[in-house]
């Protein structure tokens, strides 16, 4: 029997939500992101976010990180506004130096030492809409206060990273997607959106969507670092959190399914994709 709390995306809700832009659009209005992710040892989840961020048509990408990943960033992503982060401005939980933003990605790549502590403290502390990936939800399930906060938070967990969050084994959140997905939201105050062979996005009094679009060959390292960039551009454009993370699994699906050769209306692909292959096919899905 059909569950009315459980729900679908289709391509015209899709189409519907996403943002496009008008004559009077500028870069400012469509949506910066600030994505805070990456670290001296961890560089490749950074270029894989900005590239989610920029390839699903971010007004502007913002970048803040430790030197190593901004360099890197700067090579791949010139579109990309980066700024070495100041250790001494993090830890007073600045980001002045960063520019504004309307949404924030916080986590790929980032470490969860305290230096990677204090720049989720910061991130966390503004008053715009943040999502949390990878370390970040590392560092929130270590340290919950990090989510006492007035705006949206989204979180993207795998079933591993939301058993660390939840504290209950993986294979019980394995077994239960659906009922987990849902306490998670409730408990954190959170959409969350938790990521595995199907996605299931939640959020309290909101049906839990669930997406299929997309393939087993997403199943390599990098592919939810692309993910986080562009849920991040979608709140940024002014999507609710429920929304952007909806869509963003909806095209990051279709997304790769076209770079495996699948196309957008066949069937899941044939060939291994990198992650990066993903967002650059996201203007074709
Ligand atoms: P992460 O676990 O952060 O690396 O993200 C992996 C991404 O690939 C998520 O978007 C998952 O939903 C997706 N994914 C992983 N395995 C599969 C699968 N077997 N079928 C479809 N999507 C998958
Ligand atoms: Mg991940």
């Amino acid at each position: 029997l059909p569950d009315p709390e459980v729900t679908a995306l289709t391509s015209d809700d899709v189409a519907d939500l996403l943002p496009r832009p008008g004559a009077e659009s500028d870069k400012y209005r469509r949506g910066v992101v600030g994505i805070a992710a990456g670290s001296d040892r961890y560089t490749g989840a950074a270029v894989l976010s900005v590239g989610g961020a920029v390839r699903a048509g971010a007004g502007m990408v913002r970048f803040a990180s430790s030197a190593e990943p901004v360099r890197l960033v700067r090579t791949r992503w010139p579109e990309a506004v980066t700024t070495v982060l100041d250790p001494s401005l993090v830890l007073r939980s600045s980001l002045d130096e960063v520019g504004r933003v309307q949404a924030w990605v916080l986590g790929p790549g980032l470490g969860t030492g305290p230096e990677a502590h204090a720049v989720a403290r910061a991130v966390l502390s503004t008053g715009v809409p943040v999502l949390v990936d990878a370390d970040g939800l590392t560092l929130v399930a270590k340290d919950r206060s990090l989510l006492r906060r007035a705006a949206p938070t989204v979180l993207t967990p795998h079933a591993g990273e939301l058993s660390r969050l939840l504290g209950v084994p993986r294979e019980d959140i394995e077994a239960e997607r659906l009922e987990h997905v849902r306490r998670a939201a409730t408990e954190l105050g959170a959409t969350v959106l938790l990521k595995g062979s199907t996605t299931l996005v939640a959020e309290e009094h909101r049906p839990v969507r669930v997406n299929t679009t997309g393939t087993p060959w997403l199943a390599t390292g990098g592919t939810g670092d692309v993910l986080s960039g562009i849920a991040g551009a979608l709140l940024a454009a002014g999507l609710t959190g429920y929304d952007a993370a909806s869509c963003a699994a909806y095209v990051h699906g279709l997304a790769a399914r076209v770079a495996s050769g699948g196309g957008v209306a066949a069937g899941p692909g044939q060939a291994p994709i990198a992650a990066l292959d993903v967002a650059e096919a996201l203007p074709e899905a």
